[in-house]
């Protein structure tokens, strides 16, 4: 059986030995303004897209695999993590590109030549998915895709009919953010159905049996900061394939006919050894089930499945997170990192492990994946004494919190009130360091919502008041002469 490290390996050299130039993964810290972290592999290469910079290889040709973080801004898949067994906030985006050199024909014919030929999917689980607007939707149906997906599967000796499927902007237009590169796409899906027999019905559809692993999207567009789509000056290729997921299909299947479903991409060596320690410092055991329907959810083992997958992939976002050199904080970048901690934290209360025990997956996560990426051994003391740091600090008010937390609860059922007033999140926020977000999932779990409109308004508030605090700082401490700069005062006003 091909291990997680192998099947990277295979993907990069399937590329290298058609003209492609094998890069390291850039970092989780994006160029671009516009975006909090690099949520998908072409992002590096945007200005190459763009034209404001030539591809510098012979022929312009690059394949890696990239770190991405999908926990805010367009790509936000926090609330899926742990629910379902293949979206993760961190996961490595396998991809191949072509800057105005070949186009579709190569990247769908090679896509299918990997997965079918070197990996032995077996074709007739094989879908594609072509883009064809809606009314009002931009650009045009792509017909030549859909030509050259209704080949090959003809030349499979498959129905073309049954296997290539249409999608609107929602799941066949690919977009990095609100503006940037951008174009219609084919997605390929894999039905892992026992009988493989789901002829498609599946597709789009965020089903476990039918899962999306590759997309190949046909640049041609800059989406513009007033909405408008203008032509780019060349035609590319971008192609994005989940890792984890391909480790769970290659790991998960001993052969296609023999697999147990759902597969998760928690059953591949990619997980397995952290919740192995997970399940040491909890002493309880994962047993791998899903919510299949949300009558289930209250089912206590599933409740602890649910937080395991939850720790270990916040584990995963936050060390890469580290590595890359974020750090908590209540703003931006270090927010999201702080939040994913809390988060994590809270979850451990299911598994009944007070904090820090997160700190102690960072070893074996440095060995599953510190080969690839040299920069997690580098970093390895400072992770863990970053993430044992933040955890002391929120463990000091995580028990008040959640008492406070406790008594809201019981005031809102006295009151029949359904929503958690804006005061209330803000002073778990202010005074117990709880981000609204673990005040919404607290809430949520008793079927509450949170009145975040309120929340931030008190938020601006205080922002305004920090502002002048911090104004009245800067003359006194001018007056005295002692001026430490702006620099060292802002990074304290960061610490509401
Ligand atoms: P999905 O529809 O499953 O949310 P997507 O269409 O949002 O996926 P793309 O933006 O097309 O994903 O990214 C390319 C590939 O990256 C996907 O085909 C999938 O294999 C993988 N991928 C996307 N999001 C995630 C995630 N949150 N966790 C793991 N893999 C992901
Ligand atoms: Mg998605
Ligand atoms: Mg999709
Ligand atoms: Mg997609």
């Amino acid at each position: 059986m091909m291990k997680s490290s192998e099947i990277r390996k295979s993907f990069l050299e399937f590329f290298k030995e058609r003209g492609h130039t094998i890069l390291p993964s850039a970092s989780l810290v994006p160029q671009s303004p516009n975006l909090l972290f690099t949520n998908a592999g072409m992002n590096p290469f945007v200005p190459f897209f763009l034209g404001k910079q030539k591809c510098p290889y012979v022929p312009p040709r690059i394949a890696d695999s990239q770190k991405c973080l999908r926990a805010g801004g367009k790509h936000n898949d926090l609330e899926e993590v742990g629910y379902d067994g293949y979206h993760h906030t961190f996961f490595e985006m396998l991809g191949n590109w072509s800057f105005n050199d070949y186009f579709k024909e190569e990247a769908i014919y090679w896509s299918w030549e990997l997965l079918t030929e070197r990996w032995g999917f077996p074709k007739e689980r094989i879908y594609a998915t072509v883009y064809k607007p809606a009314p009002g939707e931009p650009a045009e149906f792509d017909e030549e895709s859909y030509r050259i997906w209704f080949q090959l599967f003809q030349e499979a000796r498959l129905n073309p009919l049954e296997h290539i499927h249409f999608g609107t902007k929602k799941d066949n237009f690919w977009m990095m953010g609100e503006t940037g590169p951008c174009g219609p796409c084919s997605e390929i899906h894999v039905d892992l159905t026992v009988e493989g027999n789901s002829e498609g019905k599946l597709i789009n559809k965020n089903s476990p049996l039918c899962i999306e692993i590759w997309n190949l999207v046909f640049i041609q567009f800059n989406a513009n900061e007033d909405g408008s789509l203008s032509l780019l000056p060349s035609r590319h290729v971008d192609t994005g394939m989940g890792l984890e997921r391909v480790c769970a299909i290659i790991q998960g299947t001993s052969s296609f006919q023999q697999f147990h479903t759902p597969i998760s991409d928690y059953d591949t060596d990619l997980f397995i050894p952290l919740i192995q320690k997970l399940q040491d410092i909890s002493k309880t055991t994962y047993t791998g089930t899903f919510p299949s329907s949300s009558k289930e959810i209250s089912n206590s083992q599933l409740q602890k499945d649910i937080a395991f997958r939850v720790i270990v992939d916040h584990l995963r976002a936050i060390t890469f997170a580290i590595a890359d050199g974020i750090l908590p904080s209540n703003l931006g970048r270090g927010h999201v990192l702080r939040r994913l901690l809390r988060r994590a934290t809270r979850f451990g209360q299911v598994l009944g492990v007070n904090p820090p025990f997160i700190f102690e997956m960072v070893d074996p996560l440095v060995k599953i994946m510190g080969h690839h990426y040299p920069e997690l051994i580098d970093k390895q003391n400072l992770v863990e004494e970053v993430i044992s740091a933040e955890e002391e600090l929120f463990a000091r008010t995580l028990a008040h919190g959640l008492a406070l937390f406790e008594e809201i609860k019981q005031k809102m059922i006295a009151e029949k009130r359904k929503e958690v007033l804006g005061k209330e999140a803000f002073v778990l926020y202010d005074t117990y360091g709880f981000p609204v977000d673990l005040t919404q999932l607290l809430a949520k779990e008793q079927g509450f919502s949170v009145d975040t409109k309120d929340f931030e308004k008190l938020m601006e508030e205080q922002r305004q008041r920090s502002i002048v605090a911090h104004e009245e700082d800067i003359v006194s401490l001018t007056r005295t002469s002692e001026f430490v700069g702006y620099e060292e005062l802002e990074a304290e006003a960061e610490v509401v």
